[in-house]
């Protein structure tokens, strides 16, 4: 992952912004923030986006807001980074995990309906690795019980499902600007978006101690903020977001068209109803661990996202999921592994990348 041709274009207009950021004197809840949420409302395509402290943050408060309380079910992928597990069991529901289809690594949608109960609040669907999950199926178990959808969109910004984007499905959803997501901040950053304005004033006031005004609490609110040299930033990036994404899906195409049928790779084939923003390139293989490191033999850095599943981490131990409960995604832990793939990437490195695969598995 480099992030420097990215940075290579931006550099001016973000030393720039940083420079007047500095010089400003007003670096909370400020005029760069109203602007980038402006700015992300309406490449989202929702009525409001409101700005917090990281991702994490965004779904704690997106749980918040929707009422998620000690004992409420919250059915989440089996397969997902940790931290969308962690903000559930944090908030005191009761974590449901659904296994993954294996062929895409998303939440299997034919198998949520079966985990559903009286207690169900909400569906927490992540679009992992930058894939949109068939939000068609999902709006429709939620309306059918009565569930609440939240959208973890940290990997996604930008994918479209039926020519909507991620982030818009949810009645409320949170996404992250971890610098190396799609769009990443210089920092910490996440935002959540929503169309009610009954949420966004809850959401408005939460991330700020729960002030109505200054020094009034009308909730008990955190302080999770996104500050203005942050925002700045982020706007510059996000104008470049969609041709980033782009140029992603080109080298996806490239290791696609290159490595189909390759060994026993399975690769991360779009859905057609799906536009996919690549925040990551995974392949999943038998082999996985052997072809890491003849890629690394060969200076090529890979990575797997990730190596333990949620329901196997310490903080777990207490649900009593043991090794083999989630087999599918136990499965994904051993054979998944992600290619190098980001903006400004070279269709010769993607090549060179390539031609190691297919002579590891010719040896
Ligand atoms: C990155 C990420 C988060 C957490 O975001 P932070 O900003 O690091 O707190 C949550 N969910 C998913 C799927 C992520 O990839």
């Amino acid at each position: 992952m480099s992030l420097a041709p990215q940075h290579a274009i931006i550099h001016n207009n973000v030393t720039e912004a940083l420079k007047k950021g500095f010089e400003k004197n007003w670096y909370i809840l400020g005029e760069d923030l109203k602007t980038f949420e402006t700015d992300y409302a309406r490449f989202t395509n929702v009525r409001h986006c409101l700005g917090v402290g990281n991702g994490y943050d965004a779904l704690s408060i997106s749980l918040q807001a929707c009422n998620v309380r000690a004992g409420d079910e919250v059915i989440v992928p089996a397969h997902t980074y940790v931290a969308t597990w962690l903000a559930v069991s944090k908030c005191g529901a009761v974590i449901v995990p659904v296994e993954p289809d294996p062929s895409s690594m998303l939440i299997n949608v034919e198998r949520i309906e079966e985990k559903i109960t009286a207690k169900t609040k909400v569906i927490l669907p992540v679009h992992l690795y930058g894939h949109p999950c068939d939000m068609t199926k999902i709006q429709g178990i939620a309306s059918r019980h009565s569930a609440t959808i939240i959208e973890d969109n940290a990997q996604a910004h930008g994918a479209k499902w039926n020519e909507r984007r991620t982030g818009s499905f949810g009645a409320i959803n949170a996404t992250s600007f971890y610098p190396t997501k799609n769009l990443g901040a210089l920092g910490d950053g996440g935002a959540i978006t929503t169309d009610s304005d009954e949420i966004a004033d809850f959401v408005r006031q939460y991330r700020n101690y729960g002030f109505e005004r200054k020094n009034y609490c009308e909730v008990e609110g955190i302080n999770s903020r996104l500050d203005e040299l942050q925002a700045s930033v982020l706007s510059i990036k996000l104008k470049c977001l969609d041709q980033w994404n782009h140029e992603r899906r080109e080298l996806a195409d490239q290791y696609i068209k290159r490595l189909y049928s390759v060994g026993d790779i399975q690769l991360p084939l779009p859905r057609k109803e799906a536009l996919p923003v690549y925040h990551l390139f995974v392949i999943r293989s038998t082999k996985r661990d052997m072809l890491k490191a003849y890629l690394d033999s060969c200076q090529i850095d890979t990575m797997v996202h990730y190596p333990l599943p949620p329901h196997l981490q310490k903080p777990y131990a207490s649900l009593n999921l043991q090794r083999g409960s989630l087999p599918l995604t136990e499965d994904i832990a051993h054979t998944c592994l992600s290619l190098p793939l980001w903006p400004g990437m070279t269709t010769s490195q993607i090549d060179r990348v390539c031609d190691c695969i297919v002579r590891f598995f010719s040896r």
